[in-house]
């Protein structure tokens, strides 16, 4: 979100394409911001992808498609998506994900967790913090984020969240705690 992770795959399918190596690349379903046929970074480089549901919509286009590499995008809203990546491993495909990697209470993502353990190269692309500028790894939900929108994976819902460095992150989750009365995490600090 708001990171170089969407460029970081496009560019990577990209060159695998001008490589003339047989490319396929998903999106998730419901991540509706930029329209699901196409991966598109904010600079508007893009790729073509199949819009899935699930892990299961991406094996059985694969088991068709024969690629040898594979680009998923926003990997944490696809259901099953980890055991499709492990399946697609097994079959010697190269695989490519973007993801976020915590929700916005800072929680990490089981299947990104489980990712991680089997990932052979890693590479975070920190978002700018929305508050400081500075390198940003958290999502925070705003507290005008109406009661109904508050849902672990967010659709369509992207205006309600921003990225945050860890400090601005804190603050505000401490902010939403005194504003519902609930108290604080970390003790008396400045208020
Ligand atoms: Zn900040």
């Amino acid at each position: 979100m708001w990171g170089g992770k969407t460029e970081a795959l496009v560019s990577r399918l990209v060159r695998a394409r001008i490589q003339e190596i047989p490319t396929l690349a998903f999106n998730a379903v419901s991540n509706t911001r930029f329209g699901t046929r196409d991966i598109r970074a904010h600079s508007g480089a893009g790729f073509p992808a199949v819009p899935v549901g699930k892990g299961a919509d991406i094996l059985k286009t694969v088991r068709e498609e024969r690629p040898k590499v594979v680009g998923i995008d926003e990997f944490f809203m696809i259901e099953g998506a980890f055991g499709a990546v492990r399946t697609m491993n097994d079959l010697g495909i190269k695989v490519v994900v973007s993801t976020l990697d915590m929700d916005s209470e800072g929680k990490v993502w089981e299947s990104v967790g489980e990712l991680l353990g089997i990932a052979e190269e890693v590479v975070k692309c920190p978002a700018v913090c929305a508050v400081c500028k500075a390198d940003a790894y958290f999502t925070f939900r705003r507290a005008e984020a109406p009661a109904e929108r508050v849902q672990r994976v967010l659709v369509g819902a992207g205006d309600y969240y921003e990225p945050r460095c860890a400090r601005c992150f804190r603050e505000g989750q401490e902010a939403k705690r005194a504003a519902s009365g609930e108290g604080s995490l970390f003790g008396s600090g400045s208020a």
